[in-house]
């Protein structure tokens, strides 16, 4: 059976969940900034706390519901049609998709604008996806993800992250013993730089969770991303 993702790559199109904006980047480096969202389907991790789990479970979701395969250049038409100077190529896992997905990415880098791929970092990018970016927003999944240290760690992948020179290493913690397991991934794969993100469905549960790590984060040489779409519209 040839499945929707080996189909749209077949026809160079993109599996797309979802297209939204212009928003708020929610989380990391550019928090805050203006922004449109293309949200590709699939992902091959299966993190316990995945707040996208409709870009791939078919356990809770239809996922037919939830995606359609759309020409790359009627993307690019909606992207340059929003006015957006940033746009924000995530998932799932963009990288899956990743041979359609640079021809995406490369129209827009070269026109100026400022684009974000977000990754698990378990899939490595292809050299032509490497110089048609501007960042990688890349995030290692912890034990706390319930996911195999197999499966959410891949040495290559992340290697060639770091070699990129255009990512920055964001990881969500549910708590303070998180910290420990994030300084023992910086030392071993020389991460730099690392945000912390809390993890949190709510407002009360981001807050509360951001003042606990704040302190310890700052003093490892951090930085703290809160996750302000939670903050502004509660998901
Ligand atoms: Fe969800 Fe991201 Fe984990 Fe995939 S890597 S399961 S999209 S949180």
């Amino acid at each position: 059976m040839v499945t929707a993702m080996a189909q749209a790559r077949a026809a160079g199109d993109l599996l797309v969940t979802e297209m939204f904006g212009p928003t708020v980047q929610g989380e990391g480096p550019s928090i805050g900034r203006r922004a449109v969202f293309v949200r590709l389907s699939g992902c091959h991790l299966s993190c316990s706390w995945c707040d996208t789990a409709y870009t791939w479970d078919t356990t809770r979701y239809n996922l037919d519901e939830h995606r359609r395969q759309a020409p790359v250049a009627d993307i690019l038409t909606w992207v340059r049609a929003s006015g957006a100077d940033m746009v924000v190529l995530t998932g799932g896992e963009p990288l899956l998709q990743q041979a359609a997905l640079v021809n995406l990415a490369g129209p827009l880098y070269r026109s100026g604008i400022r684009v974000e791929v977000e990754t698990s970092g378990t899939v490595a990018p292809s050299r032509r996806l490497l110089v048609s970016v501007t960042a990688f927003n890349v995030s290692p999944k912890l034990a706390n993800s319930g996911v195999a240290e197999r499966a959410r760690l891949r040495p290559p992948a992340l290697g060639a992250m770091v070699a990129s020179g255009k990512a920055t290493f964001k990881f969500v913690a549910v708590g303070r013993r998180d910290l420990d397991e994030i300084a023992e991934l910086e030392r071993t794969y020389s991460l730099t730089p690392i945000w912390v993100m809390p993890e949190g469905r709510t407002p009360d549960e981001v807050l509360r969770r951001a003042r606990d790590l704040a302190d310890d984060v700052i003093s490892r040489g951090w930085n703290l991303s809160t996750r302000l779409h939670v903050l502004l519209w509660g998901d």
